[in-house]
């Protein structure tokens, strides 16, 4: 064993890859990614680091162990679990939360988006839906053996997009579903465009792989194209062979969205101010208006009162994705939502008010600003006419 995987050494190790990459930038050692691999000498090198920190900081009792073991260069590979070498007790109580990551799904048509999210879905939440109460959210929570992943369904890329004009992102990684027997298409290039838009990390799931024509090479040498490398070409793309049918994959898949998620160091304070934005709204004949909200920060409770642009609504009732009535819905749990007034748009902020008078309140501010802002235009129209005379 000679070469390591970053994120292998850093589970052996118990600390978190973004503390890994750290150490790596600080000897100079390029890489790719948390899954390429380093030499076994910068192992070496990062173990005494990692006991000098501990050393420095914990000063006495356990770290010394962990101190002399990772300083000799021959030490055991198999160090005793229990020395999480980095770990010095760390004093920062007042560390935000970590929250789930919200990851949204995009590809051409029929390339398996939807079975591959069913896919997710079915292994780990089936039981509960046995109910017989499936609802169409835009967006699901699903516990898997990584924690729990909130996934948006996003048919055609709209929600992304109309999210993203408004000025929200709801999504904290994107998945590119591509067909290995179809390879790219045109919406495969818009949905890498969107991702590469927003900013977010793009991770390519390579579906279908489980047909006999399929042919994941050549994704990958289409991909290339596009200047995405993937990581077996020396590139920096994460690429996952997958089959929403056999389920081939989708746990490497998983595996990955839980990696990424922990280097982008996802956090949210329950207890903080709400926020949160709109997946979709639409109207129940029987039910009234009901909204998809996304919960970014902070908790929403039945009985809050929510702002959506220039109306406002009191909630009358909240189920998760998987329909069970809730009550309450922390950071990165999309809800749907009874209570609106009018159905709001994909998008659309929400923010939430102490009571019924001050929801009024920053309802008709908005309004007041919105006519000012009107004015001005007008005002803008009306120089300018003058400026260029009669
Ligand atoms: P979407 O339009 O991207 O959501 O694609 P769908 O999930 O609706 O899938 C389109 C078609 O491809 C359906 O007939 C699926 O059964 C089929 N399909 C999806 N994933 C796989 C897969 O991994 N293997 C095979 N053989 N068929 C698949
Ligand atoms: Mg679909």
């Amino acid at each position: 064993m000679s070469k390591v995987r970053i994120y292998t050494l850093a589970k052996d190790l118990g600390v978190e890859n973004a503390k890994m990459l750290e150490l790596l930038d600080g000897l100079g050692v390029s890489y790719k990614s948390v899954s390429s691999t380093i030499e076994e000498e910068t192992v070496e090198l990062i173990k005494e680091m990692l006991a000098e920190e501990a050393a420095q900081e914990g000063g006495a009792a356990a770290p010394q162990t962990a101190a002399t073991q990772a300083a000799t260069p021959d030490a055991e590979q198999d160090a005793p679990t229990g020395t999480p070498a980095a770990a010095p007790a760390q004093a920062d109580v007042s560390e935000v939360p970590h929250r789930a990551p919200v990851v949204t799904i995009m590809g051409h048509v029929d390339h398996g988006k939807t079975s591959l999210l069913d896919y997710i879905r079915k292994t780990k939440v089936a039981a509960k839906e046995a109910g017989g109460i499936t609802q169409h959210v835009g967006a699901f929570e699903a516990q898997t053996s990584k924690g729990k992943i909130v996934f948006i369904d996003t048919p055609g890329h709209e929600a992304f997009t109309t999210i993203r004009a408004r000025g929200a992102n709801v999504a904290d990684i994107a998945i590119i579903v591509i067909a290995a027997d179809d390879s790219l298409m045109p919406q495969t290039r818009e949905a890498i465009a969107h991702a590469q838009a927003a900013n977010v990390p793009m991770l390519i799931a390579i579906n279908k792989v489980d047909l006999p024509q399929a042919d994941p090479d050549r994704v990958k040498t289409d991909l290339t194209q596009l200047n995405l490398v993937p990581e077996e070409y020396g590139g920096d793309l994460v690429v996952v062979p997958v089959s929403a049918k056999t389920g081939e994959g989708v746990e490497d898949l998983l595996e990955y969205i839980s990696l990424t998620a922990e280097l982008e160091d996802l956090r949210a304070d329950p207890k903080g101010t709400f926020g949160g934005v709109i997946i979709e709204g639409k109207v129940d004949k029987q039910a009234g208006v009901l909204a998809t909200v996304m919960v970014q920060e902070g908790t929403l409770h039945v009985s809050d009162f929510l702002v959506v642009g220039e109306s406002y609504g009191k909630i009358k009732a909240m189920t998760d994705s998987n329909g069970n009535r809730i009550k309450e819905a922390g950071p990165s749990t999309p809800v749907q939502v009874l209570g609106f007034s009018e159905v709001p748009s994909s998008g659309e902020k929400v923010q939430s008010a102490r009571n019924e008078h001050a929801a009024r309140e920053i309802v008709a501010q908005r309004a007041d600003e919105r006519r000012d802002a009107e004015n001005a235009r007008v005002q803008r129209r009306l120089t300018l006419e003058e400026m260029m005379g009669p």
